[in-house]
């Protein structure tokens, strides 16, 4: 059997969505992706979303939004997809990396304060797998220091902190629809902001610094050609139709692995805070310290499951160590982390069927080790 890590949730109805645009031939800058950002402020309960090509563009345009630039620090998460920090780089600005709190994954907001400094702009907190940070603390310590927060939640549509939203607290958010994503447009993301000066100048930026009433012709900042296209559009408003029951397939899926592995000996299950409502992005196990994961993976990949190492930290990638002269043992505890975790195979139409093969052949790839 061949299991593949992730597929996305597509109907009949995303389809006839994107034909309908194919055949009204406005391909850009038409009707669909205001109909998409209405959505997304809507469900998320903010007062403006900006549609990108990618949660990476939503990212940068947040970062320049804000005015962070050359040497100033933002402090982050190692344990995240590159772009959460390359989009500091972009700016010359500087990644300050926090260690992860063990249980959640996320930044431990116990260590942000011990590294804020003159030069420190904002906080970039990431909802790692589709589970909040601690925005409580996040909130306090900004508040206290006078910061800004970017969150990074392109793997947290939908999930909740408490009673909130998760991106529906920090100055700017950045949500993804790249294929593996909750919902996709194929490529795409949205910055979602209470602030509406912040709303203009990413639109205005995404659009190669247009202003709103100008001309064509007419640039008046320094922007670039981020736009969603109207295709990508029609596919999320036909996904967004179908939130709920997306969420709630991919929830399905993440109790099936829960009660099938709480039997198996050497795993950890993802765990879930008490105040936290998950929007499963990704099903991760972590392996106790006497198991070679690598083992594993290579093993479940020699029978078809399809599996990764979710994420390598972002400090010692090739990058960041020529960048910062990162090495091992800087950030122990994401190191470690990271050398356990073992993303399955994970999306809303995954059967039974694979899902019990998925963990038969975990199960025999610990048994042989
Ligand atoms: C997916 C993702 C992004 C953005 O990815 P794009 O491929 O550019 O849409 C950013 N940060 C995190 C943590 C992600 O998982």
């Amino acid at each position: 059997m061949k299991v593949h890590l992730s597929s996305p949730d597509i109907t009949s109805k995303e389809i006839e969505m994107v034909l309908k645009v194919i055949n009204g031939r406005t391909l850009s800058m038409g009707p669909m992706v205001t109909r998409f950002e209405e959505m997304l402020a809507d469900y998320l309960g903010v007062k403006n979303a900006v549609a990108v090509n990618s949660g990476t563009s939503g990212l940068h345009l947040a970062v320049r939004a804000l005015g962070i630039g050359k040497n100033d620090e933002v402090i982050t998460t190692p344990f995240s997809f590159i772009a959460s920090s390359n989009c500091l780089i972009y700016e010359q600005a500087l990644p300050v990396f926090v260690d992860i709190d063990p249980l959640t994954l996320n930044l431990d907001v116990n260590l942000i304060e011990e590294k804020i400094t003159a030069r420190t702009k904002a906080i970039l907190p990431v909802h790692v797998f589709g589970h909040p940070a601690n925005m409580d603390r996040v909130l306090k310590i900004a508040q206290r220091y006078g910061l800004a927060i970017i969150e990074d939640a392109c793997e947290a549509l939908g999930a909740r902190y408490q009673d909130k939203m998760a991106g529906s607290e920090g100055d700017v958010s950045v949500f993804a629809f790249y294929p593996n994503k909750q919902i996709t447009t194929g490529e795409g993301g949205i910055i979602a902001t209470n602030d509406g000066q912040v709303a203009s100048l990413c639109r205005s930026m995404r659009n190669q610094g247009r202003g709103h009433a100008g001309t064509w012709l007419e640039h008046q900042v320094l922007g670039y050609n981020y736009r969603m296209s109207e295709l990508s559009a029609a596919l999320g408003v036909a996904q967004m139709e179908r939130i709920d029951e997306i969420l709630e397939k991919r929830r399905m899926v993440a109790t099936a692995y829960n009660t099938r592995l709480s039997y198996v000996n050497g795993v950890k299950l993802p765990y879930v805070a008490p105040d936290v409502q998950m929007s499963w992005f990704v099903y991760v196990v972590r392996f106790d310290a006497d198991i070679d994961r690598n083992r594993i993976m290579h093993d479940m990949q020699s029978h078809g499951v399809d599996c990764r190492p979710y994420f390598q930290p972002i400090h010692l990638q090739p990058l960041y160590r020529d960048l910062f002269g990162y090495r091992e043992g800087d950030l122990p505890i994401c190191e470690y982390e990271a050398k356990q975790t073992l993303a399955l195979p994970f999306f809303s139409n995954l059967s039974i069927n694979q899902i019990d093969y998925v963990v038969e052949t975990l199960q025999k790839a610990i048994k042989s080790l």
